[in-house]
């Protein structure tokens, strides 16, 4: 078929390196800003004071409470401090969760983000927000959510858990591969999303037995941030959608559960869709769900639904609740098709293709 695609640009921009928390001031100041509140979860406190101090006077303060899953209680007593602060910008330094968090006061508020991402999840260049309310979590895509400026320190990321960098990194992976066969792909996405395998591949098994490894740090990073690119710009499909429903619904761990799922949903879209997944199986071996579940055993990756908690009856109201609203995926798909993969995840089975 002749060549055709759309590339929406990107919007974003990016600071990579060693060392770059000094230039965070630069980029507040170059967004014409005076005065940033900073986010953080309670476990990354200290590392947020330590910057605020950094700043000086550019700090309104900070406001370490960010959660898991975005809870719309905590974004309300972060808008009022972020109102009460004077601040005219959000610094959301760490993983997912505290990039939430700014995405949820930028919507809200209108304002400007500074991302400084500690993790592999990918949040930091998209436009995609989850939320939790009642126990239910909702997500929406809106230009106002995307971030302004992602400043990458390697560094921050030395102190990333062994056990976290393999889940956040199989999580960014997860975009990748949906990245593979998204009906909106585009040649960049695609060209990004095939180096970002490369520098998984070569950088995880190092971190495993040497976390502080700078060069591996800075190879998984970079992965990680063409992988967020690529979940910024296309559309997820099926894996996207059961790590949402079992996160949403269930309380499952965000990264760990991606992990899991991913060799499960790459195998049976991999099925449909072979020839789309190549720069999976050329990287992770041949078939491209096995060859992921062989890497997740390699680098101490969680491998069982069973072993983050989830219970065997869960598994049928998961099946349901992910039939509930039809979406894109490249492979149709019944209800007993989800049901059968959960429960190839629950066990932890090696897939066949
Ligand atoms: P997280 O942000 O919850 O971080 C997990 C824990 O690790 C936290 O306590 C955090 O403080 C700590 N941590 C983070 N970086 C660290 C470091 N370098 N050293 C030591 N500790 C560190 O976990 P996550 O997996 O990054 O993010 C998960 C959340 O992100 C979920 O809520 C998920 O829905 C969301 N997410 C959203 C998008 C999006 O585009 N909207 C994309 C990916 C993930």
């Amino acid at each position: 078929m002749t060549r055709a695609f759309i590339f929406p640009g990107m919007t974003t921009r990016v600071v990579f390196g060693v060392g770059t928390l000094a230039q965070v001031a630069d980029e507040v100041a170059r967004l014409g800003h005076s005065r940033a509140l900073i986010l953080s979860t309670p476990h990354q406190e200290d590392q947020a004071q330590a910057l605020a101090s950094t700043l000086g006077p550019l700090a309104a303060g900070v406001f370490a409470g960010a959660a898991m899953h975005t809870p719309t209680d905590v974004t309300e007593t972060a808008v009022a401090a972020y109102k009460a602060s004077g601040a005219t910008c959000v610094v959301s330094l760490g993983g997912g969760s505290t990039t939430g968090l700014g995405k949820a006061i930028a919507v809200r508020t209108g304002t400007d983000q500074v991302v400084i991402p500690t993790t592999y999840a990918g949040s930091e260049m998209t436009d995609i927000l989850g939320e939790t309310a009642g126990g239910e979590k909702t997500t929406r895509r809106d230009p106002a959510i995307r971030p302004e400026v992602v400043v990458y320190d390697v560094d921050l990321t030395l102190t990333l858990p062994v056990a976290l960098t393999m889940t956040s990194a199989l999580n960014a992976i997860a975009h990748a591969m949906e990245a593979f066969y998204a009906p909106d792909r585009n040649p960049v996405i695609e060209a990004m999303c095939r180096d970002a395998m490369r520098a998984f591949h070569t950088a995880l098994p190092v971190l495993q037995s040497d976390p502080q490894n700078r060069d591996a740090r800075a190879e998984a990073l970079y992965a990680a941030w063409c992988c967020s690119t690529a979940l910024g710009q296309v559309s997820m499909a099926l894996h996207h959608k059961l790590a949402h429903v079992l996160g949403g619904s269930f309380g499952m761990p965000h990264s760990e559960t991606h992990a899991v799922l991913l060799p499960h949903t790459t195998a049976f879209n991999a099925a449909a869709v072979p020839d789309l997944l190549t720069s999976i199986s050329d990287v992770f071996g041949a078939p491209a769900g096995a060859g992921l579940w062989d890497f997740a055993t390699r680098i101490g990756a969680p491998l069982r639904l069973a072993d983050l908690g989830l219970r065997e009856p869960d598994l049928d109201r998961a099946a349901d609740i992910a039939l509930k609203n039809a979406y894109w995926n490249p492979r149709p798909f019944t209800r007993d098709d989800i049901r059968d993969l959960l429960q190839a995840a629950f066990e932890g089975r090696r897939p066949t293709t």
